[in-house]
């Protein structure tokens, strides 16, 4: 291992993709590393992109609060869900963040040199001690990260959340004081289906249309209608459209756990972290506080190293994602329960019953935190998938035997 003085020479970072995750890492090693830089690099001519991004406060560990308070743009106390049974006020905060507020945060380490911008450009090779980008350049630095964002991996078998949503300023107050995280009163189509709003002032609103779906086919024209009736539905109808924004989350249904494993150093890869690294709630898709524990662990794994060695952080991520995999284990099952042994038209009524249950549990479902009397009591009760159909989808390494049968054999 390379020796250092941590107390003259700074470690270098060389970051691939300056998204979410790129960004909150560099953020949060500049604030808590002094001898830390960075240097980012990213094809697009913007840090930080057009994004929103969401989560429940208690999400993050109570430590970072104060630090993750400048990303916040907008935050509400409570949120609704609206089934066709019934709907239900929970008293768990809810904060946005979005690409100004991002860039923000990071903006004084880039006045300060100790954050190094390199845009517009493609990196086409990356390894785990240099990056080339498209004209042949190399850069080096102590430790590389690819946080380049989601990609396909044969090894993980995935449910696809896919949506569609818009911005819109109406002419009078649309009088929602509350986000409604799932309204799926909404027709059902493609799975399960479901409208999420956020309403970021008096006249402005997000408008999500979501589907927890099979496939990866996106149908702009027809979401956009869809939200457009509820938007009718909703007396909101002058307004004007700011900001349009689409995607697709990946839920992961299963992963091959030799996958887990094989990969680091060995493969001379970068450390992958963000998306890319499948850092990311398996039953949501969403990564913010993912990327968020993921660069509090780096930034205390670097400061606690001895003062005069590189840590090997490779070995401690891989370490810390086996612990995710072994974590997470449960959410996967539920997620084949819902995307595998529920029929699509059913699906709601997972959902359904899951917000009937305590908000101390649900709270701390999103975490990724549940005891195991929490695992009992969501599988418990009137099941709303049939039961064999569930125990034939319970075990995670027959599933994905049977789904690399499947694929040898297409
Ligand atoms: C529309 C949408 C809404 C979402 N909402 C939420 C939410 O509310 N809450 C939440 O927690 N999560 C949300 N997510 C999920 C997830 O948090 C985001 O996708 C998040 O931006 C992922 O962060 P990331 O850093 O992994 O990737 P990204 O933010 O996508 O960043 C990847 C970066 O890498 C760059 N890049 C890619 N390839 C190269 C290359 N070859 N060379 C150089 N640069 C490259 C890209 O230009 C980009 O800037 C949402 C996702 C989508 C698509």
């Amino acid at each position: 291992m390379e020796k250092i003085d941590k107390n003259t020479q700074s470690i270098k970072f060389v970051v691939v993709g300056a998204g979410l995750s790129g960004l909150i890492l560099a953020w949060r090693c500049l604030s808590s590393n002094p001898n830390v830089s960075v240097i980012i690099i990213d094809s697009n001519h913007i840090i930080g992109g057009d994004h929103t991004w969401s989560f429940n406060i208690n999400d993050i560990e109570s430590s970072l609060h104060e630090w993750i308070e400048p990303f916040i743009a907008h935050s509400w106390k409570k949120y609704d869900v609206k089934f066709k049974g019934y709907s239900r006020r929970l008293n768990i905060p809810y904060c946005t963040g979005n690409s100004n507020s991002l860039r923000a945060c990071v903006d004084p380490f880039i006045k300060s040199g100790r954050l190094k911008l390199i845009l517009d450009t493609e990196v086409v090779k990356l390894t785990s001690f240099d990056v080339t980008i498209l004209n042949g350049e190399k850069f080096t630095g102590d430790y590389i990260f690819d946080a380049r964002g989601f990609t396909f991996d044969d090894n993980i078998k995935l449910g696809i959340q896919k949506f569609y949503g818009k911005t819109i300023e109406t002419a009078k107050p649309h009088n929602l004081k509350y986000p409604i995280i799932m309204d799926a009163t909404v027709s059902q189509h493609d799975g399960y289906r479901f409208i999420y709003c956020l309403p970021f002032g008096k006249n402005q609103i997000l408008i999500e249309d979501t589907y927890y779906s099979d496939g990866l086919n996106f149908d702009q024209d027809k979401y956009n209608k869809r939200i457009d009736q509820y938007i009718e539905g909703n007396n909101w109808t002058e307004h004007k459209v700011i900001r349009v924004e689409k995607g697709i989350l990946p839920i992961t249904l299963a992963i091959d756990s030799k996958l887990i494993e094989k990969r680091g150093l060995k493969n001379k890869e970068p450390i992958k972290i963000g998306m890319r690294g499948n850092f990311y709630h398996p039953v949501t898709g969403y990564s913010f506080p993912d990327s968020v524990r993921l660069a509090s662990k780096i930034s205390r794994t670097i400061n606690s190293c001895d003062k005069n060695k590189l840590v090997n952080l490779d070995l401690e991520i891989r370490k810390y994602k086996l612990l995710l995999y072994r974590r997470d284990r449960y959410f996967r099952l539920l997620n084949r329960l819902l995307f595998k042994a529920s029929s699509p038209s059913k699906r709601h009524l997972v959902l359904q019953r899951f917000y009937t249950l305590s908000e101390s549990l649900i709270k701390r479902f999103y975490e990724g935190n549940l005891h195991k009397k929490d695992m009992l009591r969501i599988l418990i009760g009137k099941p709303p998938v049939p039961v064999l159909r569930a125990l034939y989808f319970f075990s995670e390494r027959a599933f994905v035997a049977r789904e690399k049968k499947r694929v040898k054999n297409d």
